[in-house]
């Protein structure tokens, strides 16, 4: 869109989302004697995007009030992301959770109505301006981006990487081989090979020194360069394993020959420096698009038929089927597997775990968390399964599923006038890296509804501290929408007290092994109570996790803990049983004041000395 247009011969094309007829008319009239365009009025959410879509203006004036289907934000919150046009909220009031979505979609200003002319026109002119500012700025970051790339392109065409292709752009050579498939007729259907290549006993080999190993990866990249067409993609996936991809439109014949040919070399002894050394392989054979679309689906089917081969013997491959998974030599493997499908299979339930407040015995929050029902109805805990999500990468999808149901079940609770609780969300290591972390939050909490300040992102500590530079800017990035951030498992990991002061931070969440038996143990007492009042003086919100006993909760309260979550007082609930609960106590919050307060008296107390 030409920004450039606030000049005389080209004025500034608005249009004006306004259900108002008088209101609306009124300040059309206004923008053309300021010498602006009204490209259009037009009175609903869904209006406005087809009149945005249709005529791209270069800012639209929204009501943020909208009656209909969709409100002002919500097409407003399409403007700015689909059509990268700024928006202008109009409103006359609006409380604190409006506002709040509304900063979602990162608006270019606000006006307060009924406003004059003079602010109208100030207000379309700093939105412009700022408009101009980020455009300019966005455009040499494109430039940035195109020219790391090419330095990637450039890298793998350098001698020393022994023509293997970086992880890196690996799956961005991937995504080329696709387009180039769709871009061809559809009377032909080429496939894409993707071959998964185990080297057997190459510890021994790298036992010797690792440029042993390399040396010998080295050699064989060289020999299967020899039989593969031109432009397919070689890379190491692991230490002994290396991945393939041929260049489209092979068909199965052709894959097996070349396969064939490539485990023909491994019948011959490897040379190395006037070594000799007999090594064998194993190869596993995934097809886009038939086993899959995405890159890592493929990779993982390839492995998976890799290794069932491994167990027949060694220099054979296999096609993956999907049979082979019940083969697995190993259970990893079939966890893998059986992780992917119950991604789809809708397997993944969230419990909802209460977070009580200590000082008014309210439901103030819930902890979502994951739990995996398998087809037999068995319930798996997130431990057994979110490491090895973590390591494939699913965890990126388990955790958009888990953000995206968080936030629309709190939403319905609301909705049914169940108390405005906020729900904390945990954030992996992968995620918390993902580029476009804040982008995929705007979007959930838009389709959701859910006021941003609801929303509470757990993220353990060890986390934070191992790439603390990258972490404090993410977190200030996300901390902007208006979001909560709670530092989870906290005193697990290099626990400075001091370095709190860095992050953007609203709680931190004991780790529930300082509140085990609390009530016996000094030590934990003191760093007990020691956090909680450094946290209160830099205005941090406290919440004990994992509080199993009376003399556990009996410490907690006495110490001025802020909030707490555990057996004591519930296990994670399914949302229905979670819900039932956090309504009665809205009805009569008496209920736990009565509890704490009999508690209260059979506290122990912390002597001076003790501290
Ligand atoms: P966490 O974030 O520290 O969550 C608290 C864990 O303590 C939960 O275990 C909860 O069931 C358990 N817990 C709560 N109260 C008590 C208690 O009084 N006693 C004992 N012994 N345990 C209590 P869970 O649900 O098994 O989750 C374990 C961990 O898995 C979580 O620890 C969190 O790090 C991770 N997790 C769970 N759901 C998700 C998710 O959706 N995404 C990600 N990335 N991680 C998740
Ligand atoms: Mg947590």
């Amino acid at each position: 869109m030409n920004i450039n247009q606030n000049t005389s011969e080209t004025p500034t094309k608005i249009l004006v989302v306004e259900d108002e007829l008088i209101a609306a008319e009124n300040i059309a009239r206004n923008l053309k004697k300021l010498g602006y365009e009204v490209i259009g009025i037009v009175d609903s959410g869904e209006e406005a995007i087809e009149a945005a879509t249709n005529n791209h203006p270069n800012l639209v004036l929204m009501d943020i009030m909208l009656q209909g289907d969709l409100d002002g934000i919500e097409a407003a919150g399409h403007i700015r992301s689909e059509l990268k046009i700024p928006v202008i909220y109009m409103t006359a009031y609006a409380d604190d959770d409006t506002l709040g979505r509304a900063k979602l979609t990162e608006p270019y200003g606000y006006l307060v109505k009924p406003f004059k002319p003079q602010a109208l026109r100030t207000t379309i002119e700093i939105a412009l301006q700022k408009y101009q500012g980020e455009q300019a700025v966005e455009l040499s970051y494109i430039k940035e981006i195109e020219q790391v790339k090419n330095q990637l392109e450039g890298l793998t065409n350098q001698e020393e990487l022994a023509a293997l292709t970086s992880r890196i752009i690996l799956s961005d050579k991937f995504a080329k081989f696709v387009s180039k498939i769709h871009a061809l007729k559809k009377d032909f259907s080429p496939t894409i090979s993707v071959i998964c290549l185990g080297i057997n006993r190459f510890k021994r080999i790298n036992d010797l020194g690792y440029e042993w190993g390399d040396l010998l990866i080295k050699s064989i990249v060289k020999k299967i360069q020899e039989f593969i067409p031109q432009n397919s993609i070689i890379a190491r996936l692991n230490t002994d394993e290396l991945v393939i991809i041929l260049e489209p439109i092979n068909t199965k014949s052709e894959t097996t020959v070349i396969i064939e040919n490539i485990l023909e070399q491994f019948t011959q002894p490897y040379v190395l420096k006037q070594q000799k050394f007999l090594i064998s392989a194993n190869a596993g054979i995934s097809i886009y698009p038939v086993d899959g679309e995405k890159l890592g689906k493929l990779l993982l089917k390839a492995r998976n038929a890799m290794e069932y081969c491994r167990i027949q013997g060694d220099n054979r491959y296999n096609f993956y089927k999907k049979e082979a998974g019940k083969y697995q030599s190993t259970n990893t493997l079939q966890l893998e597997n059986d992780l992917y499908s119950a991604l789809s299979n809708k397997q993944f339930k969230i419990y909802y775990q209460p977070i009580v407040n200590l000082k008014t015995g309210q439901i103030v929050g819930a902890e979502a968390l994951i739990r995996w029902q398998t087809s037999d109805g068995s319930i798996i805990l997130p431990g057994h399964f979110l490491p090895l999500a973590e390591e494939t990468g699913l965890i990126e999808a388990i955790g958009e599923f888990v953000l995206k149901s968080a936030c629309e079940d709190v939403k319905a609770l609301q909705d049914i006038g169940i108390g405005k609780i906020r729900v904390g969300v945990n954030i992996s290591a992968r995620q918390l890296n993902q580029l476009d972390l804040r982008q995929r939050l705007v979007k959930v909490l838009l389709n959701s509804g859910l006021a941003p300040n609801y929303v509470e992102l757990d993220i353990n500590e060890t986390i934070l501290m191992t790439n603390e530079t990258t972490a404090i800017r993410s977190l200030h990035g996300l901390k902007t929408l208006g979001i909560q951030i709670a530092i989870d498992d906290f005193g697990t990991g290099y626990s400075s007290l001091s370095y709190l002061e860095k992050f953007p931070i609203d709680s931190i969440k004991i780790n529930q092994n300082f509140i085990r038996k609390i009530d016996l143990n000094s030590t934990n007492q003191i760093i007990t109570s020691a956090i909680i009042s450094m946290a209160q003086k830099l205005n941090i919100r406290v919440i004990a996790e994992g509080v199993e006993t009376e003399e556990e909760l009996a410490f907690l309260v006495k110490n001025k803990c802020d909030e707490l979550q555990g057996y004591v007082f519930n296990r994670p609930l399914p949302l229905v049983e979670f819900a039932s609960l956090a309504e009665s106590l809205a009805s009569c919050p008496q209920m736990i004041n009565d509890w704490i307060n009999q508690q209260k008296k059979q506290v122990i107390s912390l002597t001076d000395e003790q501290l």
